[in-house]
């Protein structure tokens, strides 16, 4: 028996606790070595000319559920008795220690768990053998064996084949890593698409099923791919997903960091999946992690597909790899390819990406709010929808109403609509002013919107609803005071309705001049406190400066309705008219918006009997 060189006893105890609730990454990483082992026999062979080297490389998985054991086998550079000493007994361990020993604190927080490499193996074996021959033939092959403590043994053994067989032990209270269909989903995650061909077997049954594709479609060059092999991809990929993607963005790079991949657009469900595809990371080929919250900019994790990047460093926790400078760059390099895609796709066939526009609308939407630089470039292809269905971009949208819906203070006036059915007779009464409404209906218009203004001084953005539609557009000309009332008159209204309720709704009241073939009242919620409880229902914290009053009962003081009732001398019977002209308001309000009038109709339309007539 000979001791291994670790300075801490205890490497093996903390090795079989440590990662608890990711021992699986064993397989990942045996197998990540088998292909190591022949990659590097590949090109010593080529580099040398060996002849003699059987060329069919291949890694072979065998479950023996009888002897509770798991056999990796691979037919690569195999190693003498020396490399064993210093790769395995030396390198491995104080390998393994140093990881344990930077990480024991930290552990969930390493992406994908690597860097434990060959004695990740104890986290699930209590024994683990190791049979090789080196591939040079005059080395004698080799056994070494270690059951979980520093002690090891190696002997020489009789000739076997070039290559490496690592034999691992499974400990009772991991049995279920002798589960055929649970070792074949293990494979199938981590190993899908390494490149040297692995075949799982059992001596159980009589199965050999080969389970990876070594070429995957994205270390391929794109100009060889076409939108049938990315289907098939997709497919590959996500054996469960029915629907096509809308397009994807193949990424090739290699300086000044290197990374391929292929990022699909889904289909955006409407409802919330947690079973959501997620984007995979790999390296090499190799598996790591579906979580890629550091890596990939937030607005573009609703996307799916694989990126593979040898240079995102693993074994370092999340809050360093935020401000690790080659994943920044990863993220800014991501982040371009997928605004090139979409300003080409507008670019190549505008119809095409109007189709599709709602589907990919939220993503954009999303990174337009959260990344500076993607809504510079995003603001070229983003199309604004009218309530017609036709699209605009921003240019395109200002110079079509610019004339029309320009207001006093040389605004350019984006009237829009967040429902086109509740805001049905606002959004008429903007037709028939020739002014054109948006459709703006996403959860995030509201924070689009904010950012549009910001960033566009000339352009403002109003609710079709927000306002009398004189007041929508205020423009130069205003309208007359045809009936003249006095300043005391105007008080004496304002005092009138004030203080009243409006169904459950306070309010608060705004004079306004407007024709007296206009409506007497109106109610509108106006755009800025609208605003508010929008970004207050998102989880902001703004203030209303009016807390209750989050209605505003708009009084036409031209309409002779007003005039009538200040002449009123009783102060029983003008309440009562005032608040009957109220309810109506409400009716008509509601009305326009098709509630269910039944409650307000019996409640209060008998007692509308004051003679003037309304409209
Ligand atoms: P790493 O792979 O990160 O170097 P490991 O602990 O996994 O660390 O392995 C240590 C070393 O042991 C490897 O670098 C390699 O030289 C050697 N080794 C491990 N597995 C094999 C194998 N299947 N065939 C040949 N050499 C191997």
């Amino acid at each position: 028996m000979n001791k291994i060189s670790v300075n801490t006893e205890n490497i093996f105890p903390i090795i079989k606790k440590f990662l608890y609730s990711n021992q699986e990454v064993f397989l990942r990483e045996l197998i990540s070595n088998a292909t190591d082992a022949i990659l590097k026999l590949k090109t010593i062979s080529r580099l040398n000319n060996l002849e003699n080297i059987n060329n069919n490389f291949k890694i072979n998985i065998l479950l023996d559920k009888k002897n509770k054991s798991i056999h990796i086998i691979d037919n690569g550079i195999g190693m003498n008795k020396k490399e064993i000493e210093k790769y395995i007994n030396q390198i491995a361990f104080s390998g393994a220690e140093e990881f344990i020993q930077k990480y024991k604190n930290d552990s969930s927080s390493i992406i994908g768990h690597f860097g434990l490499g060959f004695y990740s193996s104890f986290m699930v074996s209590d024994k683990v053998i190791i049979l090789t021959q080196s591939y040079q033939k005059d080395n004698p092959s080799m056994l070494w064996s270690c059951s979980g403590t520093t002690d090891f043994f190696m002997k020489e053994i009789e000739k076997k084949d070039i290559g490496t067989e690592i034999i691992l032990f499974i400990r009772n209270e991991n049995k279920e890593f002798l589960e055929y269909d649970y070792i074949l989903k293990l494979l199938q995650k981590y190993c899908k698409f390494m490149p040297i061909p692995i075949f799982f077997s059992s001596k159980e049954n009589n199965k050999n099923e080969k389970i990876n594709n070594t070429f995957p479609a994205w270390k391929k060059n794109p100009n060889d791919l076409n939108e049938k092999d990315y289907l098939n991809f997709h497919k590959e990929l996500y054996p469960n997903q029915l629907d096509n993607p809308l397009f994807w963005v193949h990424l090739n790079i290699d300086h000044p960091f290197r990374l391929n991949g292929i990022l699909f657009f889904p289909k955006i469900e409407k409802r919330i999946d947690l079973q959501r595809e997620k984007i995979h990371l790999y390296q090499n080929q190799v598996y790591i992690t579906d979580d890629l919250q550091g890596i990939v900019p937030e607005f573009l994790s609703l996307l799916i597909g694989v990126i593979d990047s040898p240079d995102i460093p693993l074994n370092v926790s999340r809050s360093h790899l935020q401000s690790d400078i080659s994943v920044k760059n990863i993220s800014k390099y991501i982040t371009r390819k997928v605004s090139d895609k979409l300003n080409f796709l507008f670019k190549d066939n505008r119809e095409k990406f109007q189709n599709k526009w709602n589907d990919i609308k939220i993503i954009v939407e999303y990174g337009m709010i959260s990344d500076q630089r993607f809504f510079e470039r995003s603001i070229n292809f983003f199309l604004f929808m009218t309530v017609d269905d036709d699209f605009f971009t921003l240019e395109e949208f200002k110079k079509k109403i610019k004339e029309n819906q320009l207001n006093e203070e040389g605004k350019i006036v984006f009237l829009y609509s967040s429902d086109k059915e509740k805001q049905f007779s606002s959004i008429k009464e903007s037709k028939n002013r020739n002014y054109n409404v948006l459709l703006l209906n996403s959860p995030l218009s509201v924070h689009l919107i904010q950012k549009l203004e910001q960033f566009y001084k000339e352009i403002i953005f109003v609710r079709v609803d927000s306002d009398h539609i004189d007041k929508l557009i205020v423009k130069k000309i205003e309208l007359p005071d045809n009936i003249n009332l006095s300043e005391d008159e105007k008080i004496n209204i304002k005092n009138f309705f004030s203080n009243k309720s409006i169904g459950n709704h306070e309010f608060s009241v705004k004079l306004e001049s407007l024709s007296k073939e206009d409506r007497p009242f109106i109610i509108v919620i106006p755009e800025y406190l609208r605003r508010i409880n929008e970004m207050n229902s998102l989880g902001y914290d703004l203030k209303n400066p009016n807390e209750n009053n989050k209605h505003q009962l708009i009084i036409n003081i031209n309409h002779p309705l007003i005039k009538r009732i200040l002449q009123i001398k009783s102060k029983e019977k003008r309440e009562d008219i005032i608040n009957n002209v109220l309810n109506l308001t409400l009716i008509s309000n509601n009305l326009l918006r098709g509630k269910d009038l039944d409650f307000f109709i019996s409640k209060n339309f008998k007692k509308l009997s004051f003679g003037i007539d309304l409209e």
